[in-house]
């Protein structure tokens, strides 16, 4: 019986797998003493050894044959050699630059770690991003902006049990993360309230005593309304603002004109419905504000986060127990994957790379001097849009990544991928990416591989490895060390996950994000070990801010912020909001649960209002078909009353969505709109 966790979302569930017949069957269990999640898991958990000997699984290198133009089994040795021949020619005919590195958030922390290590130390590029970028960047930045650190939730997921009002924004956890959803069962049994706010009525919703359903892209005129009525009923904690924090005039003058009538004609949220809500927050005692995709993925998605935060720190919510902000992350290990050096401005520790104490310290772990460090590259979107054009790459390694399903305005993006001179392609599966590639390597996945994860709570948990991969399968720790000594590298890339484990503690000790006290058997012994924890003495940090914040000063800052509305709005030629988001079954772009057979592929399909079908003349089951300025989407239609009239919803999972989504940039964290566009709608 092996511990391990779940291969998906951010709760990162813990599991018991049980290998049976010489290894050959593979049996997922309950783990009930694991505390995250108790032995519950979703179906997508339980679901998850349906990848496992796959007819689809890759097990052999393939070569893209120039004269045919198909793809070809070679030795490893031969796509290796390969890959490393092109990347030096074409670095030695147009730079370092000129070579790019994708990387994912559901990739280990010691495989995001020696990733960011190859791009910087064997292939001296700045080019490197990831998926993260389009997850939980708008929080990030904003938690950086306002408490100078980002972890997820600053608390363990359980506190929220205990506060009286929860503020969902964005968030439908009971199917994206069911276990989660029994907190909010639990929160509701002891009288607390939960408020979800959100264009779709979910199964979130459902469980909710408030709900308020927005226009899409207009979380962040409600925060504004929501501090607007606070400060007029008195209800700021004066004593905490003027102890704890620094901004509040400036926010305070910043929501003098969201008034609630104002807020009502923006958002569609009724007047009376805000006042709720500010009545419910200005009463209770503790209150816990969460924001997820549904707030954050917007062209001003980190002033919505802001926003937010501004809220609870007006209530004096933040670093006070059982309450405060926190952004629930997506992927796996969308928190570990932005703190080890896969980000374009970021090193190991969660250092930037234009610090150049940071710059300092990383070389030394890494017996490089510091000035050969590159500097800040491109975020995950300009990066693809820069791919094949003159001055920009002309190669790319992309790792744990499906771009082509996942990106916005993705065909595009597939136009750029196909301008390249090299796609290397490290995958399990022959995603849609990997199907584009000039060579794809078949890399080990999740119960065949040990290794770290950070969950949405900023604890470290150990994957453990349950069963042999298949044979030709290899790890991506073996893939980068294999690159980097055939680009003549001499640093080190271990290909033992617990010593490059060693190597990442060591490069962030000291960092905002520090390992330096975690070891394996730490993690296997505590059920997982918070971070920051800077020695093997320290307990690790579950909570944070209790006595002061991560700034200068220790002071949390207030950011005024103010609303521009979506990047795109409905006009006579696309006039409604088109959203997108997940469903129970599947996870991100659907590369691997669109192939476990126990789990429904029923996408894509379009959610509309019967108001908006009989407008259009469609009729539920039938196929509509729709558009936005970027591209075209047939699917058949589900007509439910839980949205919207002004709205249609797509899931993500499939091809589809994201040929039809906005590419617009917000200005601090680069994340696109994937969350709102206008788009037309027809029969
Ligand atoms: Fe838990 Fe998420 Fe896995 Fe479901 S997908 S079992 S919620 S980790």
């Amino acid at each position: 019986m092996t511990r391990t966790h779940c291969p998906y979302c951010s709760l990162q569930c813990g599991m018991s797998l049980a290998s049976g017949r010489g290894g050959r069957t593979l049996e997922v269990l309950a783990w009930p003493e694991f505390p995250v999640n108790e032995g519950a898991l979703c179906r997508k958990g339980w679901t998850a050894t349906g990848l496992r000997g796959h007819r689809e699984r890759l097990t052999t290198p393939l070569l893209r044959d120039r004269a045919t133009g198909e793809l070809r089994t070679v030795s490893w040795d031969d796509a290796l050699d390969h890959v490393a021949a092109r990347l030096t020619t074409i670095q030695e005919q147009h730079g370092n630059d000129a070579v790019a590195v994708f990387g994912g958030g559901g990739l280990t922390n010691e495989k995001a770690y020696l990733l960011g290590k190859l791009a910087r130390v064997a292939l001296g590029t700045s080019r490197i991003d990831y998926n993260g970028r389009w997850c939980m960047s708008s929080a990030a930045s904003a938690g950086n902006q306002a408490f100078g650190v980002d972890r997820g939730l600053p608390f363990p997921l359980a506190d929220v049990e205990q506060t009286d009002v929860l503020v969902l924004v964005g968030s439908n956890l009971a199917e994206t993360m069911p276990p989660a959803a029994r907190h909010l069962d639990r929160l509701r049994e002891r009288g607390g309230k939960v408020v979800v706010i959100d264009p779709r009525r979910t199964p979130t919703a459902d469980r909710a005593d408030l709900f308020l359903q927005p226009v899409p892209g207009t979380d962040l005129p409600l925060a504004l309304g929501i501090l607007h009525l606070l400060g007029a009923a008195g209800a700021v904690d004066e004593d905490y603002v003027a102890t704890r924090t620094t901004g509040f005039d400036d926010v305070r003058r910043s929501v003098a004109s969201w008034w609630p009538e104002r807020v009502e004609r923006v958002s569609g949220v009724e007047a009376t419905e805000l006042r709720t809500l500010a009545d419910l927050l200005s009463s209770a005692e503790k209150v816990t504000v969460l924001t997820a995709r549904g707030a954050e993925q917007h062209s001003e998605g980190t002033a919505t986060v802001l926003a937010w935060i501004n809220v609870a720190l007006a209530l004096g919510m933040c670093g006070k127990p059982s309450a405060g902000y926190g952004c629930l992350t997506g992927q796996g290990n969308g928190q570990g994957g932005r703190e080890h050096g896969q980000k374009s401005d970021q090193l190991p520790g969660y250092r930037m790379i234009d610090d150049p104490a940071a710059r300092d310290h990383v070389a030394r772990v890494w017996g490089v001097e510091p000035a050969s460090l590159p500097g800040k590259g491109l975020s995950a979107y300009e990066l693809l849009d820069a791919l094949g054009t003159e001055g920009g790459p002309r190669a790319m390694l992309v790792h744990a990544s499906n771009i082509v399903v996942s990106a916005p305005n993705a065909v595009h993006v597939a136009d750029r991928l196909a301008a390249l001179d090299l796609l290397v392609v490290a995958d399990v599966v022959m995603s849609e990416t990997a199907a584009m590639a000039d060579v794809v390597l078949p890399v080990t996945q999740w119960a065949e591989e040990t290794g770290t994860m950070t969950n949405l709570e900023g604890r470290v948990i150990l994957r453990q490895q349950a069963v042999a991969p298949p044979e030709g399968v290899r790890s991506d720790l073996d893939v980068i060390a294999g690159l980097a000594a055939r680009l003549g590298s001499t640093a080190a890339f271990p290909t033992d996950p617990e010593e490059a484990f060693a190597e990442l503690a060591l490069a962030s000790a000291g960092g905002r994000a520090d390992y330096a006290g975690i070891t394996y058997d730490r993690i296997r012994e505590e059920h997982g070990v918070f971070w920051p924890c800077p020695d093997a003495e320290h307990p690790g940090t579950p909570r944070l801010f209790a006595d002061s914040f991560a700034t200068a000063d220790g002071r949390a800052r207030f950011v005024a912020v103010e609303s521009v509305g979506a990047a795109e709005q409905p006009d006579d030629d696309y006039p409604v909001h088109l959203t997108t988001g997940r469903v129970l079954a599947q996870y991100q772009s659907g590369a691997q649960t669109r192939r476990i057979a126990d789990l429904p592929d029923d996408g894509p399909f379009v959610e509309l209002h019967p108001l908006l079908a009989s407008r259009i003349g469609a009729r539920d089951g039938e196929p509509v078909v729709v558009t936005t300025r970027r591209g075209e989407l047939k699917a058949p239609c589900r007509v439910v009353t839980t949205i919207r009239p002004d709205t249609v919803f797509v899931p993500f999972h499939w091809v589809g969505a994201n040929r039809l989504t906005h590419d617009a940039l917000d200005p601090s964290s680069r994340m696109p709109a994937f969350k709102v566009c206008a788009a037309a709608v027809r029969s």
